[in-house]
């Protein structure tokens, strides 16, 4: 492990400059090409490290987002950054050896006695450049893939939460060499020098229009890139759906880090004439949650001032447009608001709303929300819900509650999303066999698990020729001979 010395809390790093962004980037280039290859056993090593950094530094990286957000419980992040990534580790270094061995394939007739296989090779080096929501694992959780295919690694945290970036800097430099695994830090003028080197692959995990602006970057360089982007996902609720237990499930996915959620469900269809049962559900449900929002330690501030002020102008906006706009209150008798300030994170603990009457001329129902506002629409017929949706960008992610798999398996052949959880939220996220990523203007490439180690693979064929090989015989000069071989040759097909 490296000596370095580490940060004071609170203290920001300085953003990096872009020539130590070169340098970082060239010393890794070197390196990658020097060992194409990495064996096995370093890559399970570098894992290890990672595993000991979470291990050893899970507390402080709590604490330093807690500190970027105002509000955020260390138990929220315990769960939703450290624990997917132990899950990712742990199910990584369990199988790790198996996704590194040569895949054998079968020879096809006209080509054997020649011998084939699939050989997953490191790409090189990738950058990584993520958010803030949920600012550990979207750094880390790219690493531990990229890592185990045997790449090294370029950082670029966000700039909105400079402590988690400045701790994982740290942190990072204590446990890996620059040249395996590096973290810079900046704001927009440094994630797009990253966007622009030459990397062997970049994943980026962001909003759907700095997105495109980094596909254009890598594309100079012809740089494959996996975005990870964001988008409107729906929910829709069946007929026959558990009324009270939708209702607490949405709101879990809903007000999960205060809506902050790339797959958090945007706005959410109903059976025409169960809104009022709906928003009785809904509010018990969020007074159980949340039994009070301002002050309450387990409710998220939203990320700074300007996002929470975004969001107050999607809800005036839509009260102006005609929405009926229901903010949610505390529940009479909880705590009253601290009186002395636990930092400005209260100020921006904002309480959650419903929209029933929202239109698409709304901006509400026009941009990701990513805040606690749930817009509910009343739909006659289901094709109005899968009408919607397939006139809209292809969304992250979709949820559906009931209990009918006719009617199940009808939206899930009428729908294109990243991803999907029946009867639940959120939770397609968090399983190690399913490939997590989204589908046009929420994204394209999957990682997480096998489908993650192998984006971060090149896949390299070998065939090896055989001294019996009769390929000879399709050689010029043509005559007869060829024309026999090739009639036998046919025939095999
Ligand atoms: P953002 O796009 O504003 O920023 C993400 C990162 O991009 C930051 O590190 C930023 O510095 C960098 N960046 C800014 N300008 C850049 C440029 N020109 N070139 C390259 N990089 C640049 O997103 P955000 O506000 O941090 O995060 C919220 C968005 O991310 C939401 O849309 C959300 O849905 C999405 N998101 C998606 C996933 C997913 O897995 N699909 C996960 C979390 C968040």
């Amino acid at each position: 492990m490296r000596a370095r010395p580490t940060l004071l809390e609170g203290q920001d790093m300085p953003d990096t400059s872009s020539e130590e962004v070169q340098r970082l980037f060239k010393a890794q280039h070197a390196a990658s090409r020097a060992q194409p290859d990495a064996p096995l056993g370093v890559r399970r090593e570098r894992l290890l490290r990672l595993r000991s950094l979470l291990e050893q530094h899970a507390p402080t990286l709590a604490a330093a987002v807690q500190a970027d957000f105002g509000m955020r419980s260390p138990r929220l992040t315990e769960v939703a950054d450290f624990f997917l990534l132990r899950a990712q580790l742990a199910s990584t270094l369990k199988h790790l050896a198996r996704w590194c061995r040569p895949q054998k394939v079968r020879t096809p007739l006209y080509l054997q006695p020649a011998r084939a296989w699939v050989q997953r090779q490191p790409l090189g080096v990738i950058g990584v450049i993520s958010p803030w929501n949920y600012p550990v694992q979207l750094a880390l959780g790219p690493a531990i893939g990229a890592l185990a295919a045997g790449n090294r690694v370029l950082l670029k945290p966000s700039e909105l939460t400079p402590h988690t970036s400045a701790k994982l800097a740290d942190l990072v430099a204590q446990f890996f060499a620059p040249d395996e695994f590096c973290v810079v830090q900046g704001g927009a003028d440094v994630a797009a020098q990253v966007a622009s080197l030459p990397l062997d692959h970049l994943v980026f995990t962001g909003s759907t229009a700095v997105g495109r602006k980094v596909a254009l970057a890598a594309a100079a360089h012809l740089t494959p890139t996996t975005l990870e982007l964001g988008g409107k996902s729906p929910a829709i609720l069946d007929a026959d759906c558990d009324l009270r237990d939708a209702a607490t499930k949405i709101a879990h996915g809903k007000l999960l880090n205060a809506g902050q959620t790339c797959i958090a469900p945007d706005y959410l269809f109903i059976p025409k004439g169960s809104e009022a049962a709906f928003a009785e559900a809904y509010r018990a449900a969020v007074a159980r949650l949340f039994p009070y929002f301002e002050g309450n330690p387990d409710y998220a501030s939203i990320i700074t001032p300007r996002h929470l002020a975004r969001l107050r102008d999607l809800l005036r906006e839509a009260r102006e447009l005609g929405a009926d706009v229901q903010e949610l209150g505390a529940v009479p008798g909880s705590p009253a608001a601290p009186q002395q300030s636990l930092g400005d994170g209260i100020a921006r603990q904002m309480a959650p709303a419903l929209v029933f009457g929202a239109t698409g001329d709304m901006r509400l129902m026009q941009e990701e929300i990513f805040g606690p506002v749930l817009p509910v629409i009343g739909y006659e017929a289901l094709d109005e819900a899968v009408h919607h949706i397939n006139a809209h960008p292809r969304p992250l992610s979709l949820y559906w509650f009931g209990n009918r798999q006719a009617v199940r398996d009808e939206v899930l052949a009428r729908t294109v999303s990243g991803g999907v959880t029946v009867n639940d939220t959120l939770l397609h996220i968090a399983h190690e066999n399913l490939p997590f990523g989204g589908v046009g203007d929420s994204g394209w490439g999957a990682y997480h698990g096998e489908p993650g180690f192998v984006r971060f693979s090149h896949a390299k064929p070998v065939l090896v020729q055989s001294r019996f090989s009769a390929g000879g015989a399709l050689y010029p000069p043509y005559g007869a001979r060829f024309d026999r071989v090739m009639s036998v040759l046919r025939k095999l097909l």
